[in-house]
């Protein structure tokens, strides 16, 4: 199977002020396509996994077939791949809100404003890279925590709902060094949280 960069589901200007133009080109048409194509060149060397798909390959990630440099590779571009391509999807240039999540996060945290303060602060709290993830646990459960690097919640069975991307390339060019007003602005493009 050979992975492919899936197009921005927007224009790279289209969440301008709050994520810029160049960041975007950077991150999507550079980083991303790197770890597609580092996933590629994984996969093309190990014929065990010809037909499995990245999903299948990160959830089974410790049981595959092929050696531990092999796992290790995976989780870090094939995850790469995985998580940008997921974070693509989670914001818009529009709202497009959605009411039965954010009645069960009110359910959950008391308050939408609770609920982003507890996701704003792990991500300030992440030291290096990784990502927040707001995922569904094996009982359906909501759950915020932080992964390093690249990895996926699809390899702790869990099913991703919101991402946010906390690699310093994600955001150095317009905020520096600045990962608060980073996630102050990003809420702004959020597409289905008000
Ligand atoms: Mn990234």
């Amino acid at each position: 199977m050979k992975f492919e960069l899936p197009p921005l589901p927007y224009p790279h200007d289209a969440l301008e002020p709050h994520l810029d133009t160049a960041t975007m080109h950077v991150h999507h048409d550079k980083h991303h396509q790197a770890y597609v194509d580092r996933t590629n060149s994984i996969v093309s060397e190990l014929p065990a996994l010809k037909e499995t798909g990245l999903g299948e390959i990160l959830t089974n990630i410790n049981s595959l077939p092929i050696d531990d440099r092999a796992k290790i590779m995976l989780r870090n571009h094939g995850g790469g791949h995985a998580n940008h391509s997921f974070f693509w999807q989670v914001m818009g240039p529009t709202k497009n809100v959605d009411q039965e999540l954010v009645n069960e996060i009110t359910t959950q945290w008391g308050s939408l404003e609770k609920f982003k303060e507890d996701f704003s602060t792990q991500s300030l709290g992440h030291f290096g890279s990784g990502w927040t993830w707001l995922v569904r646990d094996q009982q359906q459960a909501l759950k915020i925590y932080t992964l390093p690097n690249q990895d996926s919640p699809l390899t702790l069975g869990h099913e991703p709902v919101l991402c946010l991307d906390l690699w310093e390339h994600a955001y150095y060019l317009k905020y520096k060094n600045v990962r608060t007003d980073y996630i102050g602005a990003w809420w702004n493009v959020v597409k289905f949280l008000p």
